[in-house]
């Protein structure tokens, strides 16, 4: 496949993707692109993108994060 852009060889490769939904930065790992070695152009599969999407829209969809500190009493207690 030739690069769209600079008609450079492209090659297959997994590929970490940012993607900003709303203020949020999401990073999503190991997306199967095949890229322009030259310019960095990206080209995903319409399954790739769907994908994606699906990962945006489930984050979206979430409200919130919350992260809960938990604590063990293992080591303090007695049984
Ligand atoms: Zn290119």
């Amino acid at each position: 496949m030739q690069c769209l852009v600079c008609h450079h060889d492209m090659v297959e490769r997994k590929i970490t993707l940012d993607l900003h939904i709303g203020e949020d930065l999401v990073g999503i790992e190991e997306v199967p692109a095949t890229v322009c070695e030259n310019c960095g152009e990206r080209v995903f599969t319409p399954e790739v993108t769907r994908q994606v999407q699906a990962v945006a829209q489930e984050r979206k969809e979430r409200a919130r994060t919350i992260l809960v500190p938990v604590f063990s009493l293992g080591a303090q207690v007695k049984a």
